[in-house]
């Protein structure tokens, strides 16, 4: 069965993805998707002007637009910019903890398995240093209330994509206290947490304490690339038994900030 979800987490070459906005608005017939390239984006998205032609330009070929929106790290958007948009997907990618910048890009790497299965290169440091874990995800959880208190993120994309998702077992790396603080951050506020195709993430016991906080849920399939079925996704949702019904659908429903 394929699964007939809204995808809202798409790139295309207006950030780093390879296919054009005029190819992912044809896809919207396979199944239907939003658009959400990385703001900020070198030369291509580094401003409100920037975004708003991005908004024009994919909005009148039909598509449904947000951004991801990278925490901590971008330029703040006028309210206007943002309430424009038809959602906001916000997400992690680094962490600046006690003045080191922290890159999450091997860890990705690996997670998608394209290190060739090696092993995460970075697993000893990690594993050996607990308060410095402490010290990310305490981070994590400030950069990510900012997000949702301050940018107004709908959709927190890859929620638990941290280098500590690279060591192996979730539920060793993120402490379920912590899980719990995430997961009400969301709820309180009615941001939708994504189930993510490209990283795995959340693991299925993270997805079953936000269903039962009563969270929302959004479909990220995070493409950079042609349009795949969601396989792992469909996977996740059945094995956290998630209700269809509280996945959004492409459109906001918290109250802009
Ligand atoms: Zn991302
Ligand atoms: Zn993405």
């Amino acid at each position: 069965m394929s699964l007939r979800l809204f995808d809202h987490h798409i790139h295309s070459e207006r950030s780093d993805g390879t296919v054009s906005l005029a190819d992912r608005a044809r896809s919207v017939a396979v199944r239907p998707h939003g658009i959400s390239d990385h703001y900020p984006w070198r030369d291509k998205m580094r401003n409100d002007d920037d975004v708003l032609r991005y908004l024009d330009d994919a909005a009148t070929l039909g598509l449904r637009v947000g951004l991801e929106y990278d925490l901590g790290v971008a330029p703040p958007l006028l309210a206007s910019t943002r309430r424009s948009l038809h959602y906001l997907i916000g997400a992690v990618h680094q962490l600046q903890v006690d003045g080191v910048r922290y890159g999450y890009d091997v860890a990705g790497q690996f997670l998608k398995g394209r290190l060739g299965g090696k092993p995460f290169p970075d697993h000893e440091r990690w594993s050996a240093d607990e308060p410095l874990r402490r010290r990310l995800l305490e981070r994590t959880l400030e950069v990510v209330r900012e997000g949702v208190l301050e940018v107004g993120i709908d959709i927190l994309g890859h929620p638990t994509f941290t280098p500590l998702q690279a060591l192996g077992d979730p539920e060793a790396s993120y402490p379920v206290e912590w899980q719990e603080r995430l997961i009400e951050l969301c709820v309180a506020n009615d941001v939708a947490i994504e189930v993510n195709e490209s990283y795995g993430v959340p693991h299925t016991a993270f997805l079953v304490r936000a269903r039962r906080a009563g969270a929302r849920f959004s479909v990220g399939s995070d493409t950079h690339f042609a349009l795949r079925p969601l396989t792992k996704t469909a996977e996740m949702i059945a094995a956290a038994d998630l209700p269809h019904e509280r996945f959004l659908a492409g459109k906001r429903v918290r109250t802009p900030v």
